[in-house]
């Protein structure tokens, strides 16, 4: 094989400029698009073989030429390449009869492609109205096959590294929760064990007052248990999804009314503004929706302690949309990501106390009422927790 070296210039670039891509599809864009000039073809298709069902995905398709196919209509290479895959081959498909219609005269190439040294799939190129392929043809569209082989291993690899992180980062967290929930725990128990061991003492009597209070507080602490190990059972029977759900047609705005009057009760002091505007009924369970919002308060109490909170509801685009906001210390943004997370903790929240239930407890009942919760956060300026609720015209 004889090559010039504008031409080996010219591979090595399109070759670096292919391999730096971070994403697969758009590396073979650049891969096929650049070596059009010199292979010419209408439409391209990459089939997977689902491992599971033995059936065939596109994967990747793309239109460049004449008779533009929809790129998720990719039905004209489905035959050759089950062929590729039973054979192991490259296969050429021409025309036997003549056509006046051009679209009706595919010339096909089908191209193996291994992943992990297995036949998994094949490339298939179609020209309408020819040229046939020549061998120069082929080489040049087996070594797209090659390329298209690394980038979907390339990618498979990825997806197995960021499994692997997300596998990793969650028995980090188990780990670290099993240290909290034994804090979380043994606190309001000592403070228990201690006042009520106080209390029972045969050699001191408490007056009235003294009394009263010890009592207080092991009703509070007792309450704080209760509230702790409810949020670990809910949560644990969110995960395996055992939490009935019972829905019925609710109006939201109410609903964080009682709530807030709720939370105000124990925080007189505290600051809400609520702004609401034509709020429609949805469909939803109001106890967990109500716990939803709890959390979300306990959280502003605790991270943004002193703050006003905001908490606005407007009816857009078929949607409920609820912000609910703070104007505390906010969250680092590279945290963010993470905070629905099941046990996930801000590092450094040094003296407030919490297990990182919460928020991932409002998620997973949003979830189940096909919503979505997310957060915005500002240092120093505040959060806001966003919700979405889907409006149901037959509530
Ligand atoms: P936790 O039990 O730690 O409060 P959550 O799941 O409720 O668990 O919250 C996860 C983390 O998100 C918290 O540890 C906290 O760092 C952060 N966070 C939640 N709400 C706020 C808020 N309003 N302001 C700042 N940080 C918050």
């Amino acid at each position: 094989m004889k090559m010039d070296a504008p031409t080996l210039t010219a591979l090595n670039e399109l070759f670096r400029n292919v391999a730096q891509q971070a994403d697969w599809k758009a590396a073979l864009d650049t891969l096929f698009v650049s070596l059009r000039g010199e292979f010419v073809f209408d439409n391209v298709a990459i089939y997977l073989l689902d491992p599971h069902s033995k059936g065939l995905d596109v994967v990747y398709a793309r239109a460049m030429g004449r008779g533009k196919t929809a790129e998720a209509d990719a039905a004209w290479g489905e035959l050759i390449a089950s062929q590729v895959l039973n054979s192991g081959k490259s296969i050429v498909h021409e025309p036997t009869k003549a056509h006046t219609d051009r679209l009706m005269l595919a010339y096909l190439l089908g191209l193996p492609i291994h992943l992990g040294g297995r036949l998994s799939g094949a490339l298939v190129f179609v020209r309408f109205g020819g040229p046939p392929y020549s061998e120069a043809h082929v080489a040049l569209a087996s070594l797209q096959a090659f390329w298209t082989s690394s980038l979907i291993e390339r990618r498979d690899l990825q997806e197995a590294r960021d499994e692997l992180e997300s596998v990793q980062r969650q028995m980090r967290l188990q780990d670290d929760f099993v240290s909290t929930i034994s804090h979380e725990l043994r606190t309001p128990l000592g403070f228990i064990k201690g006042y009520s061991t106080s209390l029972l003492r045969q050699d001191t009597t408490w007056d009235q007052d003294t009394t009263h209070e010890f009592l207080n507080i092991i009703d509070e602490e007792a309450d704080r248990l209760s509230h702790l190990i409810e949020n670990m059972l809910e949560s644990a029977r969110l995960q395996s999804h055992t939490l009935q759900f019972k829905f019925s047609p609710i109006r939201l705005d109410a609903l964080v009314r009682d709530v807030t009057t709720r939370v105000k009760m124990h925080q007189p002091d505290l600051e809400v503004e609520l702004d609401f505007e034509n709020v429609p009924p949805i469909r939803g369970d109001g106890l967990r929706l109500s716990q939803v919002f709890e959390n979300l308060f306990n959280n502003a109490l605790k991270y943004a302690p002193n703050s006003k909170i905001s908490i606005s509801m407007r009816n857009q685009d078929e949607k409920l949309k609820v912000a609910f906001a703070d104007q505390g210390e906010g969250i680092p943004e590279e945290f963010i990501p993470f905070i629905f997370e099941r046990f996930y903790r801000v590092p450094g929240e040094a003296g407030v106390t919490g297990t990182g239930l919460g928020l991932y407890i409002c998620n997973q009942i949003i979830l189940a009422h096909h919503g979505k919760i997310w957060a915005e956060s500002e240092l120093d300026k505040g959060t806001t927790f966003f919700i979405e609720l889907p409006v149901d015209a037959l509530v």
